[in-house]
C-alpha cells in the first residue's frame, strides 16, 4: 500500500491569540500580541485547507491512500525509538534525543514521526480512510 500520512490542518488551533502575561507584582507584560495577530493573518491568508485538498487529489490520483495521524508530541518524539524527552529541543529548530543522542532538524523528525505513525496505523489495521 502506498500512502500519504499528514498530522491534521486545524489553522483556528493554530490562530489563537497572545496569551497575556503578568510579572510577579501583577503589571501586564508585553506579549507579542501585534506579532501574533500578523503571523495569524499570514496563516489564514495562506489558504491551508485548498493546500490540503490540493494535495489529498494529488494523492489519490497517484493511488495513494490518505492517512491523518496525530501530530502531538511529533517535534518532541525521538524518531530513531520514540523517546518523548520535553527537553529533547535545545533549539526552535533541532532534536537531540537525551536518550539515545538521535539528532535532526526538529521539522525533518517530526515528518519521520508523522509517517511512522501512518505505518503504525495501517499495520494495527486502525486507519481511517478519510479521503476515499
Ligand atoms: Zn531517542
Amino acid at each position: 500500500m502506498r500512502a500519504a500520512v499528514r498530522g491534521p490542518v486545524s489553522p483556528g488551533r493554530w490562530t489563537a491569540g497572545a496569551r497575556p502575561k503578568q510579572d510577579e507584582q501583577g503589571r501586564w507584560q508585553r506579549n507579542g500580541e501585534s506579532a501574533k495577530s500578523e503571523l495569524n493573518a499570514a496563516t489564514l491568508r495562506s489558504a491551508l485547507g485548498k493546500t490540503n485538498a490540493f494535495s489529498t487529489c494529488k494523492a489519490l490520483r497517484a493511488g495513494k491512500r490518505c492517512l491523518t495521524v496525530s501530530a502531538q508530541h511529533s517535534s518532541q518524539d525521538c524518531a530513531a525509538y520514540g523517546h518523548f524527552y520535553r527537553d529533547s529541543r535545545p533549539t526552535q529548530a533541532a532534536l537531540v534525543c537525551p536518550r539515545c543522542g538521535y539528532q535532526d532538524s526538529a521539522d525533518a523528525n517530526a515528518s519521520r514521526v508523522i509517517a511512522q505513525r501512518g505505518v503504525d496505523e495501517v499495520l494495527a489495521g486502525s486507519c481511517r480512510e478519510r479521503d476515499r
